[in-house]
């Protein structure tokens, strides 16, 4: 997967012609997709494109449907420059989040607009796989149903917590659902009537992409994203690039061991990180039952300044910060990004995970900087996102086409079903 929000300009002596087309539109995409509208003159300054090739460049991308122009503000010397904008209505991708409590739904609209967004409680146990299928289906239905009349969408990507095996989207194991070997994308291609290429995304790779592309970590080019749920999962991304490992499992650090003999975790190991800073640990930490309390009830104990809570929470402060120690010493990121619950108690856990990280780190602690993450619970759904925008920024037309023929091939057609029925 190709992260690079920057242009991607090829050398100019690229063999065909086509190929250097196609890498000055992607170009160009690329640039109002991530930074918004720009005007023809700062696209000619920011491609080192002339004036005509971008002009060019840019009619060619409002006939795909994808840009549109308008005329810029007057003012100042000469001809007001045109501004071009990326068309939100133009393409579209269908994102999902599923957490063992809810299945979270996004249409976001070229640019990374956010158009539609929902979120569903499970009406069944989250382990009921059939039925977790047939909730994503029938919200992409209605999304898909509410999309702009040309709309073209460009697939749909799903992220879950646990190991998810790349490329085909089998769920290796995700013990917060339940869900072992469950073959998630084949699933969903059959269940949306295969109109749409379907990808699975681990959590942790999603939420890397996100705060690199969109959020806490734009601009940063070695980035490590880690969200404490129920479970605790994390992405890498290193030199612009997701560091997937050889099977895509790479980032899962919540079975980093950090207390030998300590708490017994999902894995069936001992002391693993997320057996102490999960929210199982993190709800019991506060002196409460996990099975009676949720962890919105420690958020909400520690917003009112519950002094117990907030001692309980600032205890499991300390190993968050000893696990983060050892990661930023393996993948020597510039930005740690904290989502999810620890996203949401980094304030309060600060000082002692500070110290704790602090002392484990030692000189080495000035080089990572911790932040809370900027896109919190949305950052699965922005990470989705933007994995599905990836081909059609690489090669915009090629990709619409491509889309555009596998909607139609698999379109039921009324009217031609009943002309052969008559
Ligand atoms: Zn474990």
């Amino acid at each position: 997967m190709r992260l690079g929000a920057g242009p991607q300009v090829r050398p100019a002596d690229a063999s065909a012609q086509d190929d250097v087309r196609r890498a000055n539109l992607s170009a160009v995409l690329r640039l109002l997709h991530f930074h918004g509208p720009a005007t023809r003159s700062d696209l000619v300054a920011s491609t080192g494109f002339n004036r005509s090739t971008v002009g060019s460049l840019t009619s060619e991308l409002t006939k795909l449907g994808l840009v549109r122009e308008r005329p810029g503000v007057v003012g100042g010397k000469g001809r007001p420059s045109n501004v071009v904008e990326p068309l939100s209505t133009g393409a579209h991708v269908l994102a999902f989040d599923v957490t063992p409590s809810s299945v979270g739904a996004a249409r976001v609209g070229l640019g990374g607009y956010m158009l539609q967004v929902r979120r569903r409680l499970h009406s069944t146990s989250p382990h009921d796989v059939p039925a977790v299928v047939q909730l994503i289906a029938t919200l992409a239905t209605e999304m898909q149903a509410r999309a702009a009349a040309g709309s073209v969408c460009l697939g749909i990507v799903v992220s879950v917590m646990g190991s998810v095996r790349q490329p085909d989207g089998l769920v290796r194991r995700s013990p917060p659902l339940g869900w072992y070997e469950v073959p998630l994308a084949d699933l969903l291609r059959e269940a949306t009537g295969h109109k749409y290429p379907v990808a699975v995304g681990n959590d942790g790779d999603l939420g890397v992409v996100a705060e690199y592309l969109r959020g806490a970590a734009r601009g940063s080019q070695d980035v490590l994203y880690v969200r404490g749920e129920v479970g605790v999962g994390g992405g890498v991304v290193v030199d612009g690039e997701l560091l997937k490992g050889a099977g895509g499992y790479a980032g899962e650090v919540g079975h980093i061991v950090v207390k030998p003999g300590g708490r017994v975790c999902s894995c069936g190991a001992r002391g693993c990180w997320e057996a102490e800073v999960g929210d199982g640990a993190i709800i019991r930490s506060v002196g409460r039952d996990p099975r009676e309390s949720e962890i919105e009830d420690v958020l909400s104990d520690v917003a009112i300044g519950n002094r117990r809570s907030i001692a309980g929470v600032r205890k499991t402060g300390e190993w968050v910060g000893l696990g983060l120690a050892s990661l930023v010493n393996i993948f020597n990121p510039r930005i740690v990004v904290l989502g999810g619950t620890l996203g949401a108690l980094y304030p309060t856990m600060e000082p002692t995970l500070a110290a704790s990280y602090a002392r484990a780190l030692g000189p080495m602690r000035e080089q990572a900087m911790l932040v809370r993450s900027e896109l919190g619970s949305d950052a699965q759904l922005v990470g989705a996102a933007e994995v599905a925008f990836a081909d059609v920024l690489e090669d915009p037309a090629g990709t619409l086409d491509d889309r555009t023929r596998q909607a139609d091939e698999h379109e039921d057609h009324p009217l031609r079903v009943l002309h052969q029925a008559g």
